[in-house]
């Protein structure tokens, strides 16, 4: 068995893992594409070439979530290459090329109309699996099992072939809501692995006082209290959030918890397949902003509201006719997402400006701690080797709280043992 980490073992974006059995079966576990920022400015494999050649004689592509830097290159492999995700990760996709298709329809930009309309056509080609239950590609048996990120449907994929059981965990966290199964699930279905390829992401990052999405919902709760009119800034696909937020709006009852077309969409996605598991994940009671809706901004200034917004044009225009009717004492806009996008962005800062109101910073990561990290390496207590990725090039699992015998099995580059090769470029 051979297992090639074309990306992740020295960037956080971009993740690309190979496995291939003996018998020839290979298969990609995410094809992402470089964040913003990402040490290379330009992503290599948006050259078609590097991409065909990575692609070449692969039998599968499996995407443990829907994050760009995980399934960024989606719509280019070709279509005889099955592509399997999650369910309810696929009709989040469906609905964001959705509204993406509709701007560009707007704004009648053909190649961008033509683009969209192939990526719909793509995404809904793919395959879905679900939590727990196995499928093959090849002699490659797979199995997803469910964790907690800030994707909603993330998976962690148990790889068995050749006699081995890798563990792949693709981005994941036990302080969201559902993050307390990830023990269970490790201990009950995963048991001990020859291989962990794990995230860092939070190993250069976790400063011991990572808050859950239970704090931050009560975060949300106290300035609600405080604030009658209050905008939160967040990805309409940070499920975990905004079923947290739209929990503690539901204690101020007079109050709208308010959106747009799309977020209502991504809210309908989250309560089909969410909701029947927990009361938590039903947002069916959103109301839908418009400039006609006079009866809704009445009510609104009235009352006041809890909305959900994002930086595009629409947006832009709404918080213009609304900030004209709102006391900015009684006013704040919550800033709930990665604090490095505002830093890198003017365009953001100038729409957070745009508020006229105090600003607070109200976010948790999506990513496992270093007590999370460690607990998933004694776990699994891998037989062969942890192979670390989606981290900074700086950041050192050594620095690991655990045993000793478990640091002597952290591959960094080649490494060939047990039967099983190992490369990390
Ligand atoms: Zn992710």
């Amino acid at each position: 068995m051979k297992i090639l980490i074309h990306r992740g073992a020295n960037q956080i974006g971009g993740c690309i893992t190979e496995i291939q059995s003996a018998a020839g079966t290979r298969i990609l576990i995410d094809l992402g594409h470089n964040l913003p920022g990402e040490s290379e400015t330009l992503d290599k494999f948006d050259d078609p070439s590097n991409l065909s050649a990575l692609l070449e004689g692969v039998s599968a592509v499996i995407y443990t979530h829907n994050h760009g830097d995980h399934l960024g290159f989606f719509d280019r492999v070709p279509a005889d290459v099955p592509q399997y995700i999650g369910e309810m990760s696929r009709e989040v996709m469906c609905n964001i090329l959705d509204e993406s298709l509709n701007k560009a329809i707007r704004a009648k930009r053909k190649p961008l109309i033509e683009e969209f309309v192939n990526k719909a056509v793509k995404i809904k080609s793919f395959c879905t699996y679900a939590s727990g239950r196995p499928f093959s590609v090849g002699d490659i048996s797979i199995t997803p099992y469910f964790v907690s990120h800030s994707a909603a449907d993330s998976h962690m994929l148990l790889i068995e072939c050749d006699g081995k059981r890798v563990l792949h965990t693709g981005d994941l966290r036990e302080h969201g809501f559902l993050g307390k199964g990830l023990e269970k699930t490790l201990k009950k279905h995963v048991g001990q692995v020859d291989v962990l390829i794990t995230e860092g992401t939070m190993l250069s990052r976790d400063d011991g006082h990572t808050k859950t999405e239970s704090e931050i919902q009560a975060d949300m709760s106290a300035l609600m209290a405080q604030y009658r009119n209050v905008f939160v800034l967040c990805s309409s696909t940070n499920f975990d959030r905004l079923a947290g937020l739209h929990k503690a709006n539901a204690r101020f009852r007079s109050r709208p918890f308010v959106c747009d077309v799309y977020q209502n969409e991504q809210f309908k996605t989250l309560t089909k397949y969410s909701g029947q598991h927990s009361d938590l994940y039903v947002i069916d009671d959103a109301a839908v902003m418009s400039l006609r809706k006079v009866n809704l901004h009445k009510r609104m200034v009235e009352k006041g509201f809890t909305m959900v917004v994002r930086d595009n044009p629409t947006f832009r225009k709404w918080i213009a006719y609304l900030t004209l009717m709102l006391d900015p004492s009684q006013t704040v806009l919550v800033y709930s997402q990665y604090k490095g996008y505002l830093e890198q962005q003017e365009r953001l800062q100038e729409f957070v400006r745009m508020f006229g109101c105090r600003v607070e910073y109200v976010h948790t990561s999506g990513h496992a701690t270093r007590k999370t990290l460690a607990k998933i390496c004694t776990l699994t207590n891998p037989t062969t080797a942890i192979i670390p990725i989606h981290k900074d090039a700086e950041a050192d699992f050594l620095t690991l709280d655990i045993p000793k015998d478990l640091k002597a099995r952290i591959v960094d580059g080649f490494c060939c043992k047990d039967g099983v090769e190992m490369e990390l470029s």
